[in-house]
């Protein structure tokens, strides 16, 4: 039976199908047998040398590197550009500023995070707060989003692992219709709608795939693909980069074991996950809550989608959510 559903975030239409036939390994996969090293990959040691700068560089015992910030060599935006903005007739133009970051998380090729352990994993969210606290010293950026493309059908140019981080100077269609969204909820309710959407996954436990002390993981009620993930703590916080200590680590674990689901269930699937937080220039506010997205590219947007914002769904979230929970 197929059915409409609405993101009560977004308020995005979602056609979930029941397709019983649909088999979660069918997809193109990364490869198995990558080599722990590649010599034509510019991100691996030996070849580094190629990099001119390093912005920053998490040193091992042995004094190689664990983990290295570099700009991309083909950035969207240029940090070094002038903020100008300007009207083009009825069109608004802003300079390309921005910055545009690669965050190489290990030394190894073959390597992605379900495999990592989590005093690893922990340095790389480490590395996505100070990248973030320093870059948001810098106000011409309202907003600073950190994503990770990986494998080709997710726009990962290189099999290496890496995230990137890029800072805009205006707030992304995605994060203001969220923060919008959920801003006239609390004005409503008096409450944060994730907190309630958290509240009632956690009382029904339909799309629960796993929870700790202060984490949850869910399919989401409106999941635009199939094996769609969403991370979120339990705890209300409106910026990711917040986060203490032992909150890292324990993201870290809750990220490896997503990361592990997917990678296992959909046998190495492309996939995106996207941080999304509150703009860097608002304090603590009490209506946005900070989340990762995770996305496995199984299938091409078509059409349809394209042209309504529509997104079709071949499974429901619930039984993704049963068939995440036994793996
Ligand atoms: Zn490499
Ligand atoms: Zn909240």
């Amino acid at each position: 039976m197929s059915e409409i559903r609405r993101d009560p975030i977004t308020n995005r239409w979602i056609i979930t199908l029941d397709d019983k036939y649909f088999n979660p390994s069918s997809v193109s996969s990364i490869p198995v047998d990558l080599p722990q090293v590649d010599k034509n990959c510019p991100f691996c040691p030996g070849n580094d040398s190629k990099i001119n700068k390093v912005i920053f560089e998490l040193k091992d015992k042995n004094d190689g590197w664990k983990i290295k910030v570099i700009p991309n060599n083909r950035p969207y935006l240029m940090v070094e550009k002038q903020l100008k903005k300007q009207g083009r007739g009825i069109f608004d133009v802003i300079s390309g500023t921005g910055a545009n970051e690669v965050i190489i998380e290990n030394p190894l090729h073959n390597i992605d995070i379900d495999k990592l352990d989590i005093q690893s994993i922990s340095d790389i969210i480490k590395t996505y707060i100070n990248r973030t606290l320093d870059l948001k010293k810098d106000i011409r950026f309202e907003y600073i989003f950190i994503f990770r493309n990986r494998g080709p059908d997710a726009g990962g140019t290189l099999f290496h692992p890496y995230s990137q981080l890029i800072a805009l100077p205006v707030i992304p269609k995605r994060i203001s219709e969220e923060t919008e969204s959920s801003l006239k909820y609390f004005e409503l309710k008096n409450r944060c709608i994730f907190c309630d959407i958290i509240d009632n996954e956690l009382m029904n436990n339909e799309r629960v795939v796993k929870e700790t002390e202060n984490y949850v993981v869910i399919t989401p009620f409106a999941s635009r693909v199939a094996f769609e993930l969403c991370i979120l703590p339990k705890f209300h916080s409106s910026h990711f980069y917040n986060l203490n200590e032992l909150q890292i680590s324990e993201l870290s674990n809750i990220l490896k074991d997503s990361i592990y689901r997917l990678n296992k269930s959909l046998n190495n699937p492309s996939y995106n996950y996207m941080i999304h937080t509150a703009p860097v220039k608002s304090e603590e506010i009490p209506y946005y809550h900070w989340h990762i997205e995770i996305m496995p590219r199984i299938k091409r947007t078509e059409g349809f989608e394209w042209g309504t914002g529509f997104y079709i769904n071949p499974t429901l979230p619930e039984d993704v959510a049963e068939y995440l929970r036994k793996i």
